[in-house]
């Protein structure tokens, strides 16, 4: 094999050894369990696309904040709120100090001008050294999520207040797991996974979801959204705008903030995805534009026959097409015949190609793609059993 997935153990690559070897795909083909009414792809499916590269960040320390990924975009790097601003549009009115930005109690809430939805948020906030205040009262702040639903920022350090506003709640809806919060004046860190209510029709199709870390905690375990949360209220699960800004809030403590960046997440099946279980309709559409890709790949291999042919059956096991499958049947058919007349010397250098050949056929029968007793396949398989190749060694 050209290339192996990366989660291969060495029995697995050995077996793969005998598979053929096909193209510029980034796996084995004719090989996993073929694609059905809800999965567009193959089990182990070399057509499915790679995941993107990311450069890892690093993480922080109490004395330094950490680098975020490569691909994350940036919405405070610590040196200026020119990315944020506060009521009506006016210019952000925190302060910005050593790496850190600090609420000026009683001026506002901020938010950023950049709008998203569904992302992987990191945060990381530290409650006043100077303990004052209690309960509700002691560090409080927030993380609101598009500027509706709020992860609570609070001192709970030897603080007790309402579980449902805890550091680490969703504030009116569900406490947190746990409170693995740091001493006062400390850096804390949150990761949130954060995806949005999606409605159609008026109706639900998932009713989005909140994933939170506190210092590597799991504190949010994809906790379902019932609306966007709040004080002595209780809200009622509804629709949200695809984005929204990232709002911190002014609880009139001086909480600080630092290192804040996301990275924005594919869509999920229910809009428009392609991964996870899908709905027949989403599944066979998206394997229609497979099979088109696929055969279009086979339509540049005039040249190499053989190659042609096996883009073309691989195409049909994503979709049926007659024209494809009278090709392939032709090519298959020529590439038979012209084994066929190769002398004996030139046939026995042939055997491993063969014998995958006959492994493609038997994948395609297996899942329907040609009928039983398929010419070309029978015929390979008598040419086996002929030259003695289906006995093992002595
Ligand atoms: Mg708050």
């Amino acid at each position: 094999m050209q290339t192996l997935s990366r989660s291969c153990g060495p029995l697995a690559a050995s077996l793969l050894l005998v598979l053929p070897v096909l193209g510029a795909s980034s796996g084995p083909r004719f090989y996993g369990d073929a694609p059905d009414d809800h999965h567009p792809w193959a089990v182990h499916d070399g057509n499915r696309p790679q995941p993107p590269h990311v450069v890892p960040g690093e993480f922080s320390s109490q004395a330094r904040p950490g680098r975020p990924p490569s691909d994350a975009v940036v919405l405070f790097d610590g040196t200026d709120l020119s990315g944020w601003q506060g009521d009506k549009g006016a210019p952000a009115p925190w302060k910005v100090t050593d790496g850190f930005m600090e609420v000026v109690p009683h001026t506002g809430s901020i938010q950023t001008k950049e709008r998203f939805g569904d992302c992987q948020l990191h945060i990381e906030w530290a409650p006043p050294a100077k303990v004052e205040g209690s309960g509700q009262g002691r560090g409080n702040s927030g993380v609101f999520l598009m500027g509706r639903l709020e992860i609570q920022v609070l001192d709970c350090y030897d603080n007790v207040t309402y579980a449902d506003g805890s550091t680490g709640a969703y504030y009116g809806i569900n406490p947190p797991l746990a409170l693995p919060v740091n001493p006062p004046g400390q850096w804390q860190v949150y990761d949130i996974v954060f995806r949005r209510p999606i409605y159609r029709d008026g109706q639900v199709s998932d009713p989005g979801y909140v994933t939170v870390f506190l210092n590597g905690v799991l504190v949010q375990d994809h906790t379902p959204l019932e609306g966007p949360g709040g004080h002595m209220g209780r809200t009622k699960p509804g629709p949200f705008p695809e984005q929204g800004p990232l709002s911190l809030q002014d609880h009139g403590n001086p909480t600080r903030f630092r290192n804040i960046w996301y990275r924005p997440l594919p869509p999920r099946s229910v809009e428009g995805g392609t991964d996870g279980w899908l709905t027949t309709e989403a599944t066979m559409a998206k394997r229609a534009g497979i099979a088109a890709q696929i055969r279009a790949d086979a339509a540049t291999l005039k040249g190499n026959p053989r190659e042609e042919m096996l883009r073309l059956f691989e195409s049909l096991v994503y979709e049926s097409n007659d024209a494809a499958y009278q090709r392939a049947g032709e090519l298959a058919a020529g590439y038979v015949a012209k084994l066929q007349a190769l002398p004996a010397a030139e046939l026995a250098g042939k055997k491993d190609e063969v014998k995958s050949q006959v492994d493609v056929f038997n994948y395609l029968a297996k899942w329907k793609v040609i009928p039983d007793g398929y010419a070309p396949q029978v015929a390979l398989k008598q040419m086996i059993k002929d030259q003695g190749w289906d006995k093992k060694p002595r």
